[in-house]
């Protein structure tokens, strides 16, 4: 059978695929593109509205990106990486705006102000030196500071009704935080590349081998899912970005730089309201500390959420046990995952785990009314039949092997990339897709080296995202002049 050709072959139309993408096609628009989807419809796994949370990550309300050091400072490492990576996100989607590539931002993007609360002396002071640490940086700026109960109620009056004002509270606010529909944005850009010359879809198609041929190309196996009819593609380039998918992938593929590796599945569930009269009450996203013992993804949520104009409210995430790596995936997933390559540090992170395993299964074998408990800590007078509970995306965690030849469980996104720069994968799931830009971009600066040193690309990369190549919490003024427009563009900033 003559097997299709593509420059590029991207697995998966999630976040990640169709970033790349979009990406690719404005840098190079000869490029021949085949994007591969298994399920029937675009951004249907965690990309999707209701199976991620949609908080745009800037580490202004994220309590888990800044730290305690032992000395008691606050470690603010992540959280200019991750404003800076989220940065160039809305750098990307402001020029798509203007090219006419992307409808009116409202369709996926829109102002929900980011906010911490904390209660109990201790997260007070907490919160406090964040906020003093944070905002002497331009970055942080706006983040605003209080303690007193009417200013933070005119934030958040849901959380403050019938609180009782026996313990200290505190909270943090910065008005232009945003909530993204990135299975909106995500069906956009996608919508965006079928228009072009040279890109194909293929849904309905699930990618079942992979192997690098003796020409450098790769021959990709793809499954029509409705008539079992095989299809082969050779592609110059692999993109797996098959979310919990591309681990499997990526051990098919035997690439050196793979080996090793490991997943730890975690599900998630929120408490959804969409009752008018609550709903309109909140307009914020409200992050608190996590439990003590709880993974970093577990940080507790009260989020105004918008999609296709329609506002609700979620609360969670509750974190759970599962066996799959995609949600429409297989309870087999993690079993089929071990081999000879990855049981060791696979065997040693079930062994050092059992807390976070205890702690995943209990969380799924919460009652309704266990859960609208912990809600009551954002929300006093919360009433149980408000809220319903819906079924968010699969997370994998990254298992890695650690030098003394165990394993290490990572909470992070990792991108890896074969040495001749064929193929590349994305491992893990936060900070997600709102970083998805800046991780893509990674894979273009390693896999299309001599093309991007070419003036055309660059040129074309500044005119995407004019911060590109700088370090922009090193340059105050290109800051103030990036994120001035991303918030005019975007129409994120609610002063204006
Ligand atoms: C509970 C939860 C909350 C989150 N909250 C946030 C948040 O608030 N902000 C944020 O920025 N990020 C958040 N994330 C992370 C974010 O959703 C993900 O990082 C992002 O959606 C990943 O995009 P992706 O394209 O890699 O994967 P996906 O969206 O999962 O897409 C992968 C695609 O690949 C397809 N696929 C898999 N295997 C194959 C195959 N063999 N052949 C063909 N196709 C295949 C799948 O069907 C799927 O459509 C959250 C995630 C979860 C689960």
């Amino acid at each position: 059978m003559t097997a299709r050709t593509a420059d590029v072959l991207l697995v998966g139309a999630g976040a990640m695929s169709s970033t790349l993408g979009v990406l690719l096609k404005q840098l190079d628009p000869s490029l021949k593109i085949i994007m591969v989807e298994r399920l029937d419809h675009v951004a249907q796994e965690s990309t999707d509205g209701w199976n991620n949370a949609g908080t745009g990550h800037a580490a202004y309300c994220e309590l888990n990106y800044t730290p305690k050091k032992a000395d008691g400072s606050i470690d603010t490492t992540k959280a200019f990486t991750i404003n800076s990576a989220f940065e160039v996100s809305l750098q990307f989607w402001s020029y798509l705006v203007e090219q006419q590539a992307l409808p009116e931002p409202s369709n996926f993007i829109n102002t929900a102000p980011h906010c911490s609360f904390v209660w109990g002396q201790e997260n007070v002071d907490f919160l406090r030196k964040r906020y003093e640490t944070l905002s002497s940086h331009v970055m942080f700026k706006d983040m605003e500071y209080s303690e007193d109960p009417e200013v933070i109620r005119g934030w958040m009056p849901l959380v403050m009704q019938n609180r009782p004002a026996s313990q200290p509270f505190a909270a943090t606010r910065v008005r232009y935080g945003s909530d993204v529909n990135f299975g909106a944005l995500t069906r956009f850009m996608v919508e965006h590349l079928g228009k072009q010359s040279d890109f194909d879809l293929l849904v309905s198609h699930d990618v079942q081998s992979l192997a690098k041929q003796s020409d450098g190309r790769w021959l990709v196996n793809v499954k029509n899912k409705a008539d079992k009819h095989l299809t082969p593609i050779t592609a110059k380039f692999v993109f797996l970005g098959a979310g919990g998918g591309a681990l499997p992938l990526l051990q098919k593929s035997g690439i050196a730089e793979g080996k090793g590796y490991g997943g730890f599945p975690v599900s998630g569930q929120w408490l959804v309201c969409t009752k008018p009269e609550i709903v309109e009450q909140h307009a914020a996203k409200v992050y608190g500390k996590a439990p003590i013992g709880a993974p970093p993804m577990s940080v507790p949520h009260l989020d105004t959420r918008i999609m296709n104009g329609q506002k609700s409210l979620l609360f969670g995430p509750f974190a759970g046990f599962t066996t799959k790596f995609l949600k429409n995936g297989s309870y087999l997933d993690l079993i089929k995952s071990v081999n000879l390559g990855n049981i060791g540090p696979m065997m040693s992170v079930g062994a050092n785990n059992m807390d976070l395993t205890r702690y995943l299964i209990s969380e799924s074998l919460q009652s309704h009314e266990s859960r609208v408990k912990a809600l009551r800590n954002f929300f006093p007078d919360v009433e149980e039949d408000d809220w319903e509970l819906s079924i968010a995306g699969q997370r994998v965690q990254i298992i890695k092997k650690n030098p003394a030849g165990g394993g290490k469980l990572e909470f992070g996104t990792e991108v890896i990339i074969s040495a001749d720069g064929s193929l590349a994968a994305l491992l893990g799931a936060s900070p997600g897709a709102s970083t998805a830009v800046q991780a893509m971009l990674s894979i273009v600066e390693r896999c299309y080296k001599d093309q991007l040193a070419t003036d055309a690309w660059q040129q074309t990369l500044k005119a995407m995202i004019p911060s590109y190549g700088k370090v922009l919490s090193d340059e105050p003024e290109l800051l103030s002049e990036v994120r001035a427009r991303t918030l005019s563009v975007l129409k994120l900033d609610p002063t204006l």
